[in-house]
């Protein structure tokens, strides 16, 4: 894959809560100078500034449900219209659903964009479990947790199969060092690190 600098980089992070999608993102974003997109960040600063929007998900996120997709498409479509968003971006945490994955492909579709890979992180249930109880973040008992993983394999894991169809997909094992997923990351987008 061509780095930021010639083009736009357009990547999707996929894998279940707690693969660590968000540390890689970070890493990846400053290898390839664009912005890594985490729509659960996004959503718990608004939370935490008490916005409208924040009212809004507040206790579904504390449940570990899923905001409603129409909602998620308004905050994604303002999102990637920003202008740092020009040079490419990372998402971390969306698609999470098949309509949103449809969202996504119209609002690239109305710049005459794709999708350059989705990278799928996998990590077996129980080492999830292990690695957000250790966190510690407020939404992070181990029921939450536990519905988190039930919604994961209901309704984002079929973006999987929807990805793999499309030839976009690339599949890492997360189970392993920070730096071993980082290098098997890189790799898999062609990134030299
Ligand atoms: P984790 O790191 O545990 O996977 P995130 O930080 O990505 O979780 O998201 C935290 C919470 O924010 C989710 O449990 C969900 O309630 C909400 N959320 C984030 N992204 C989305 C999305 N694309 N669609 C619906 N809800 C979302």
């Amino acid at each position: 894959m061509a780095d930021a600098a010639d083009r736009r980089v357009k990547v999707v992070l996929l894998g279940p809560p707690g693969a660590g999608k968000g540390t890689q993102a970070q890493l990846l974003s400053s290898r390839l100078g664009v912005p890594a997109i985490s729509t659960g960040d996004m959503l718990r600063e608004a939370v935490a500034a008490g916005s409208g929007l924040g009212c809004r998900v507040e206790g579904v996120m504390a449940a570990g449900r899923l905001v409603d997709d129409e909602l998620m498409a308004e905050v994604v479509r303002e999102r990637l219209a920003k202008p740092d968003a020009l040079a490419g971006y990372l998402l971390d945490g969306y698609p999470r659903t098949l309509p949103q994955a449809k969202t996504l492909e119209g609002i690239l579709a109305d710049t005459g964009e794709q999708l350059d890979a989705v990278v799928m992180v996998d990590v077996p249930e129980e080492e999830l479990v292990r690695r957000t109880l250790l966190r510690g973040r407020v939404d992070d008992s181990e029921q939450v947790i536990r519905e988190r993983q039930r919604v994961y394999r209901e309704k984002t894991a079929p973006l999987i199969g929807y990805y793999r169809e499309r030839g976009l997909l690339r599949e890492i094992d997360g189970d392993r060092s920070v730096d071993d997923v980082t290098a098997s990351l890189f790799a898999a987008l062609g990134v030299s690190g």
